[in-house]
């Protein structure tokens, strides 16, 4: 049964008599579903209650079978139109709210990565209802942890009104819901929910992608990063240097906002409050000073090793380990020890 017993959760939640259900919007690619659609089921999981998970794009058959078998999902709906094809958001937003508001859905999540936050957000503002932006821990059905100052205070909040929670989750809080175990039924969305989505269309158009192909782990889900400042002073340095220490490293290469834009490194590897978020099992800042807005994307990281010629750069305040001294010199000598390895 789609609605089982009205959990706990939801009278908690001051949603009356509706039973608690979640609708997650998945991210995918390539007829596979994104990590970070993962880690999204785990949060949808702490909530109690049917979790369903919401495919939409121009070709959804390959990802919508790896979605009916993620642990935890109880449906997998389907919408596929060529307006929803590369995730554009106008329609996707207006696909999300419709589905919402046709299944009474008690909660919306999407990933709080660079497609749900451009989605999420739309689809709370059709249904009139404010968005809780990068959750890293649901407290009830109501109530959520949220950083704020760039991550140096952490804000609970309790949404009250009507209407759906709505919430991007900070992937990098919750653990990767197993991707098999599970056995979901497939449901195609309603032919109004897909008029919805082709009505909004049109206001952006998608013109073309430069993706960057990379033999790396992407930046999100490596368990080794290694980042890189200011201080490569050139983008041949940079890549000379951070590319071939993760290399050695099996790792992925982030960058401080100072050398994206200094043009070192490209936009995408950047780590921070205005870039992307990471909590890997290691992370190397080289010639990286530190600043709140950096390390507001790498705070969470397990080992944080940090290599900068001030002892007093702030980076050190969190480092677990550091090297103090000269990057250009101490960079090859550490090659030169991974190599023996
Ligand atoms: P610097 O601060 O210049 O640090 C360079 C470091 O390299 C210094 O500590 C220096 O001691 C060291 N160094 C110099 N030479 C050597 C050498 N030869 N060997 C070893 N070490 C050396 N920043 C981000 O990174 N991500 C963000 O998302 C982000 N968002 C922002 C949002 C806002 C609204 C604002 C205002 C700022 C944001 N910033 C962000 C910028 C941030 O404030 C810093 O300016 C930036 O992080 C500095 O980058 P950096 O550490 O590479 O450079």
């Amino acid at each position: 049964a789609l609605r089982p017993a009205r959990s706990a959760l939801a009278s908690a939640a001051g949603l009356g008599l509706r039973s608690l259900s979640t609708l997650v919007l998945a991210e995918h690619a390539g007829g596979a579903l994104a990590p970070t659609t993962l880690h999204t089921l785990s949060a949808a999981a702490k909530l109690g209650g049917p979790v369903s998970l919401l495919v939409a794009g121009d070709a959804t058959q390959g990802a919508a079978a790896a979605a009916a078998r993620a642990a935890g999902v109880s449906t997998v709906l389907t919408a596929e139109d060529p307006c929803l094809a590369h995730g554009l958001a106008e329609p996707t937003a207006a696909l999300l709210a419709a589905v919402g508001t046709k299944h009474a859905f008690t909660h919306v999540l999407a990933p709080s990565s660079t497609y749900g936050r451009n989605i999420l957000p739309r689809a709370a503002a059709l249904l009139d209802v404010q968005a809780v932006a990068d959750v890293q821990e649901v407290k009830d059905g109501d109530t959520f942890v949220r950083p704020i100052y760039a991550g140096n205070a952490l804000a609970t909040v309790r949404v009250t009104g009507g209407g759906p929670r709505m919430l991007t989750v900070r992937t990098t809080a919750f653990a990767a819901a197993p991707a098999s175990g599970g056995n979901a039924a497939v449901q195609v969305v309603g032919a109004e929910e897909l008029a919805a989505a082709r009505e909004a269309a049109g206001g952006s158009q998608w013109v073309g992608e430069d993706v960057r192909k990379s033999e790396r782990p992407e930046l999100g889900q490596a368990r080794v990063v290694v980042s890189g400042g200011r201080a490569l002073k050139s983008a041949e340095n940079f890549d000379r240097f951070m590319e071939g220490l993760a290399d050695r490293l099996g790792a992925a290469v982030g960058a401080s906002r100072a050398a994206v834009d200094a043009g070192y490194a490209p936009n995408d590897l950047q780590v921070g409050q205005t870039g992307k978020v990471v909590a890997p099992d290691l992370y190397i800042a080289v010639g990286i000073s530190g600043a709140i807005q950096h390390v507001a994307g790498m705070s969470a990281s397990k080992v944080i090793v940090a290599i900068n010629s001030d002892g007093d750069a702030p980076i050190y305040q969190i480092a677990d380990y550091g090297l103090v001294g000269d990057l250009f010199a101490l960079l090859p000598e550490l090659e030169a020890e991974l190599d023996k390895l």
